[in-house]
């Protein structure tokens, strides 16, 4: 598993869908970029989650608030005083740890193993997976890179060959200072998990607001705005995608947890009393949109919270089944009134909404009330994280005469960066020229990739890896009687059809 994890890591990073950010100068931790095939993965990504959200739902609309709020959201929100994670110092190797991580009982079982510090010029290895020292590729590296590649994962306990190997490297290297008993640690403190500025360009009388740590409070406090200008009946929810921040004390694992991320949130507003009911749709349609995209049914499953936040009265993650394990990629929650009380307390502004329907009870209008919300929120990275995973596949087409295999990303093709490849069959003869006046038919519909270099079974191969569901060939035949053919990515297999169809048979197989 752990194999398959990193060569998705590095097919993203070849095929230009993810890279680290500031590379050239070793990149920044846990804040990465999309490449050219990335970016439109993600906007398709981000599509899909628009119109399954917003404009499938008459009574849901879509947002897009600032990243800067005023400072006293996040006084009204709890993050100032609640967002943080205990954290703990390590004196001597200056190095920060999650406390609740570092003190599970299966992390203190290997740290006298595994949590080392090595000084000067040698690689600190705070923890991780374990490769060989000596492999060449190692070798010239700057210390921190090194670093990054021996982390071990603290979620996951060390296998006993882990825990030889690491051995024998502390040994060959001549490690010092196991970090666990022997070692100076600071007590436990809260770390906010917000990133603040200085807002204002006088260093003076400046104030200090934070980037966003969730985009849902941009809803809140526009709560009454849309309700009032979009004519809104609650039941109604407000959608949003933007980008969130948050100074995590342990990034790890590629685009699972970052600093810099996206959220894709939406609130329901609903009236008191019907939340549940709410709730329960909510968890069904959202995991129906998972599954939507064609993923096994049995590497999702719900994960109910058995601790609720004080503002919560329902609480339930959609896991998926990473190569590192089950975790959280979408949040469900029933937050009650919480955060438009909040709101309504720090602002001093009402934010009531007046329900006219006849409470069937009491024969009366149900009147003023502070709405409940129902809240699903996905992380758009981790999400991509999943959809990569999802769509890699290595395949072994071997046969008797001679070996083979291709990498290929089995996308769903609505979300395939291209639709469709135009491949000449070769340079010369009319070929490309006609294959242009094809992608110059299609490219209004559909985003389409050019290729006429090598040979064109290397050009497939190229398409499989990235992703696009069909190739169409212009050869000879095409020429004498306009049609082509096409290869499905999946099947490999090719049929012909007329130049005049093209259009209707991609867009019939890539739509939602
Ligand atoms: P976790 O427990 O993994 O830290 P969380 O419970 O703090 O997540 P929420 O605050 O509920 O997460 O945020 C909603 C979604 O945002 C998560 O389900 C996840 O997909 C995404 N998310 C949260 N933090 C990050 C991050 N640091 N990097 C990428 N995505 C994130």
């Amino acid at each position: 598993n752990e194999e398959i994890f990193k060569n998705v890591i590095s097919h993203a990073k070849e095929y230009g869908f993810v890279f680290q950010s500031s590379e050239i100068y070793d990149g920044l931790s846990a804040v990465y970029d999309y490449g050219q095939l990335g970016s439109e993965l993600k906007n398709n990504i981000k599509t899909y989650w628009w119109k399954a959200m917003v404009q499938m739902h008459e009574n849901i609309v879509g947002i897009d608030a600032a990243i800067f709020m005023h400072p006293k959201v996040w006084k009204a929100s709890g993050h100032v005083d609640g967002f943080s994670d205990p954290m703990i110092d390590n004196k001597d190797s200056n190095k920060r740890y999650r406390a609740d991580q570092l003190l599970e009982d299966k992390i203190a079982a290997y740290e006298t193993e595994a949590r080392i510090a090595v000084f000067g010029d040698k690689p600190y290895i705070e923890s991780g997976i374990i490769h060989d020292l000596n492999e060449t590729k190692f070798q010239n590296h700057p210390k921190h890179i090194l670093a990054e590649s021996l982390q071990i994962e603290m979620d996951n306990a060390l296998k006993a060959e882990d825990l030889s190997r690491l051995k024998a490297l502390i040994e060959e290297h001549k490690i010092q200072c196991p970090v666990s008993k022997t070692c100076n640690w600071t007590d436990v403190r809260q770390f906010n998990l917000m990133f603040s500025t200085q807002f204002g360009a006088m260093a003076e009388g400046a104030e200090e607001v934070y980037l966003r740590p969730e985009t849902a409070q941009g809803i809140f406090v526009n709560f009454l705005n849309v309700q009032k200008s979009g004519r809104m009946k609650v039941p109604f929810g407000i959608a949003q995608i933007g980008k969130a921040f948050r100074n995590e004390v342990i990034a790890r694992q590629f685009i699972m947890r970052m600093r810099e991320f996206e959220q894709m949130e939406m609130q329901f507003f609903v009236r008191p009393g019907t939340e549940m009911e709410w709730y329960k749709k909510w968890k069904e349609t959202r995991l129906k949109w998972h599954l939507a995209l064609g993923t096994d049914p049995a590497k999702y499953k719900f994960h109910d919270h058995a601790k609720l936040a004080h503002y919560a009265n329902a609480a339930v993650d959609i896991e998926y089944d990473f190569p590192f394990g089950f975790k959280e990629v979408e949040g469900i929650h029933s937050r009650t009134d919480f955060d438009l009380n909040q709101h309504q307390e720090f602002s001093g502004k009402k934010m009531q909404y007046f329900d006219a329907e006849v409470n069937p009870e009491t024969n009366k209008p149900y009147g003023n009330y502070v709405p409940y919300v129902i809240e699903t929120s996905i992380g758009l990275d981790r999400f991509f994280l999943v959809t990569m995973i999802n769509a890699f596949e290595e395949q072994d087409l071997s046969t008797d005469e001679k070996q083979d295999s291709r990498s290929v990303l089995k996308l769903h093709p609505a979300l395939s960066p291209y639709k469709a490849a135009i491949l000449p069959l070769t340079k010369k003869d009319g070929l490309p020229e006609k294959a242009r006046e094809i992608m110059d038919q299609l490219k209004f519909d559909f985003n389409m990739a050019y290729d006429e270099k090598d040979s064109i079974g290397k050009r497939y191969r190229r398409q499989d890896a990235i992703g696009t569901p069909f190739c169409i060939t212009v050869d000879y035949e095409t020429l004498e009687n306009n049609t082509v053919t096409i290869r499905h990515r999946d099947s490999m297999e090719q049929e012909r059809v007329a130049i005049a169809d093209l259009q209707k048979i991609i867009g019939d197989l890539v739509s939602w």
